[in-house]
């Protein structure tokens, strides 16, 4: 059952505040698309009171719950908040198949995982003391060096809207645990949950200013934030256009950033292989969450000895789930997020059609939903490697699909991509499997599988693709510098 969406403002110092500017961004919901409620919209004016904000509280709690407090005085902040995102799991999980169209399941998993990640960073928090003052080992005698971690300052965290609350989580709870201050700006397209962070921030105490959340569209409240001469770092994570405006931005200053942006992942289905398991992974690694994840495996190349049989099993996958409202019990896939996007995918599909590839499956709206921003999955044959649907990211449930003969006509058409994210090799042959991970290039290789991710694990991509990684202790360095002290003796 639907519920209604909470009414919030900007978060700024710890408190609702509504923008300077008092403009707000409606609320559509991809399923039904109406108007079910509104987002502040941010401008340059309410980016300054949030740095100012940041700043601020850095300074006052200096040494005390915060920057270079010891690491379980922010520990015990991370903790309460994923103890709260657990108890409200269940509303959370429906906000965000209501906002973004995710099926109601799967935004209950998301919640863990987020809840997962502030607990996990808390644990680093926690551990950050012990590797302070770490010794390096120098070539005289007469001199002594250590290193210390410390906060990078205050940091602008830029989210997009596949994974809502778990994308700013993936940046928010690691800078918490380092002792930054930051200003986290989600996607206007599915911006409640991450709201809702505000709540959940006001409600363990967390100190005023720690983490203040500005939504509003990208050019008016993510560019100011991106060029605010007091921001210290940009984490970003959304399109490469995106990303390489922020870039220019924080050249002008020098200010250092993360980069996670789109891909255009392969997945290599060798001739060995079970077809049933190797056909549900391929399913899954594409037109799991609509195919709206950076690292979808959305190019299958697949031995040509398997090719037919292979193909037959996807489209009785595809023709078996159930596309459906988000809410209903036993969705696997919703609508996808928005009008824009709706029309993006029939596009890419079109085109592909118009440039001589066949579309084997899908790619419309299903008969049955007459509203909302629904796609079949499509299956894309005949493809060559000049065309648009090889080289570009659909971030939408469109696979296409090459074949091939050898192992190494397979690696280099894995590798014949501007990106650098994901990438999945399927084989029973395991020796195989190692050869060809460590020939793809890619930031992360699923190997008899593809997309699962763990919070402990490095995350993010090569060539355009971006650089820096999220998760794991690497999430952490983030927001971190490293300052060497010398003594002489
Ligand atoms: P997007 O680039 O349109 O927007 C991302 C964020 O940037 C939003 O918050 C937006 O408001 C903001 N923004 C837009 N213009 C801006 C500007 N000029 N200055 C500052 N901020 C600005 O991306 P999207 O459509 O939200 O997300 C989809 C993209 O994100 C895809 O390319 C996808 O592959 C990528 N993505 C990457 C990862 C990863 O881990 N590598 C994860 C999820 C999504």
């Amino acid at each position: 059952m639907a519920i209604p969406i909470p009414s919030r403002q900007l978060f700024i110092d710890g408190e609702w505040r509504e923008p300077v500017l008092k403009k707000r961004i409606p609320i559509i919901n991809p399923t039904t698309e109406e108007t079910i409620g509104s987002i502040p919209a941010a401008t340059a004016e309410d980016v300054e009171l949030a740095v100012d904000a940041a700043r601020k509280a850095l300074a006052r709690n200096k040494g005390k719950d915060w920057a270079s407090a010891p690491g379980a005085h922010r520990a015990k902040y991370l903790r309460a908040i994923a103890a709260k995102i657990t108890e409200r799991k269940s509303e959370l999980a429906k906000l965000e198949a209501i906002d973004c169209g995710k099926p109601l399941e799967e935004a209950a998993w998301d919640m863990d995982d987020v809840a997962g990640c502030f607990e996990y960073y808390a644990d680093l928090a926690e551990g950050l003391d012990a590797k302070q003052k770490a010794p390096v080992s120098l070539p005289m005698d007469t001199f002594k060096s250590y290193v210390l971690k410390e906060p990078i300052g205050v940091v602008g965290l830029i989210t997009p809207w596949n994974y809502p609350l778990l994308m700013s989580t993936w940046k928010v709870a690691p800078a918490l645990a380092a002792g930054c201050a930051a200003i986290l700006k989600p996607s206007e397209l599915a911006s409640v949950t991450s709201l809702e962070l505000g709540e959940i921030c006001k409600d363990v105490g967390l100190p005023s200013g720690i983490l203040n959340i500005l939504t509003g569209f990208g050019p008016e409240a993510g560019a100011p934030l991106a060029s605010h001469p007091h921001v210290d770092k940009i984490a970003f994570t959304g399109s490469g256009a995106t990303g390489s405006k922020i870039m220019t931005a924080a050249a002008q200053l020098v200010k250092p950033v993360t980069m996670e942006l789109g891909g255009k992942s392969p997945i290599v289905v060798f001739d060995d292989v079970d077809l049933d398991k190797a056909a549900e992974w391929t399913a899954f690694g594409c037109f799991w969450t609509n195919g709206q994840i950076c690292s979808a495996t959305s190019r299958l190349l697949v031995h040509e000895n398997i090719a037919d049989e292979f193909l037959d099993r996807l489209v009785k996958w595809c023709q078996n789930i159930k596309i459906s409202d988000p809410l209903e019990e036993g969705c696997r896939l919703g609508p996808v997020v928005s009008a824009g996007q709706y029309e993006k995918i029939l596009k890419f599909v079109s085109t592909a059609e118009h440039e001589g590839a066949k579309i084997l499956y899908g790619g419309v709206r299903p008969k049955h939903l007459k509203k909302g921003y629904f796609v079949e999955p499509a299956i894309i044959t005949n493809v060559t490697t000049s065309m648009q649907i090889w080289k570009e990211e659909v971030f939408g449930p469109v696979l296409c699909v090459k074949t091939f003969s050898s192992e190494d006509e397979a690696i280099e058409l894995a590798n014949d991509t501007i990106y650098g994210l994901g990438a999945a090799v399927i084989s029973n042959d395991l020796e195989r499997c190692d050869r060809v991970a460590k020939a793809l290039q890619a930031g992360i290789v699923w190997v008899n599988c593809s997309q699962p991710c763990f919070t402990q694990a490095p995350w993010g991509g090569n060539k355009r693709s971006g650089f820096g990684r999220e998760l794991g202790e690497w999430g952490l360095d983030n927001y971190l510098t490293v300052k060497q002290v010398t003594q002489y003796i």
